[in-house]
């Protein structure tokens, strides 16, 4: 498998690095071979990579990493339809879609994978959250943005707010998801508290590779022990 952890330095707040972690050793508890590459401003984007992961960032983060990021749209789109596995959070969520209008009112062009637009304002929407899923369960982390993501035609969310504001703190909905692309405004790591969402990322990976590698089960009492204390946290 190989993992690519995009704009590291840039888009890694509220330890969204932590996602890349858990997939690694997720895939290293089970004897499978695994490769992380960052990938930075100007870095060629490896077309043999399996998952591309990315964090959180401040608005500025964004824009120093916008023309990068919205000249690999072709790039992005291409894996997208090829199945690639994508594993988005809050900032990279945003910048996957359309644009990112800061609430200065900076427009930011996306990469245009995912069919939302997001408005910054000057609230921001902040607290653990907690989300239900129809294809990995329980997502739990919590979510800290300025951003109001409103989902187009073409897309579907990811799931449903339970304790938080999601995409925009009007509709219910958390995240979005289109093929095997996946935004979210979790943050956790949201992978940490979240096991089965993890195998599932794995599991789309390596049906993509055509591999049917079966993933023997992982103890992960400590994890789902971690979910349940966290659900029962204040906002
Ligand atoms: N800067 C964006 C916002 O405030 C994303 C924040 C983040 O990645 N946590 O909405």
């Amino acid at each position: 498998m190989k993992l690519i952890h995009l704009y590291p330095r840039e888009m890694n707040i509220y330890g969204d690095t932590g996602n890349v972690l858990v997939l690694m050793c997720r895939l290293q508890w089970r004897g499978l071979p695994v490769e992380v590459a960052p990938v930075s401003v100007g870095d060629p984007l490896p077309h043999d990579a399996d998952i591309l992961l990315g964090g959180g960032g401040q608005d500025a983060a964004q824009g120093e990493i916008g023309a990068d990021f919205a000249g690999r749209g072709a790039e992005l789109r291409a894996m997208a339809d090829d199945g690639v596995v994508m594993l988005t959070i809050c900032g990279t969520y945003q910048m996957l879609g359309h644009e990112f209008v800061t609430q200065e009112g900076r427009r930011i062009a996306g990469a245009g994978v995912l069919d939302v637009v997001t408005h910054g304002q000057a609230e921001r929407l902040i607290g653990n959250n907690f989300v239900d899923t129809t294809d990995a369960g329980r997502l739990v982390g919590y979510e800290n943005h300025s951003g109001l993501t409103e989902l187009g035609p073409g897309v579907r969310a990811l799931g449903s707010t339970q304790s938080g504001r999601g995409n925009n703190g009007r509709d219910r909905t958390e995240g979005a998801v289109r093929d095997n692309v996946i935004g979210t405004y979790l943050h956790g790591p949201v992978l940490a508290k979240s096991p089965r969402f993890a195998d599932e990322l794995l599991r789309l990976a390596l049906a993509r590779r055509g591999s049917d590698t079966d993933l023997e089960p992982l103890d992960d009492t400590l994890a789902e022990q971690a979910a349940r204390v966290a659900v029962g946290r204040p906002r």
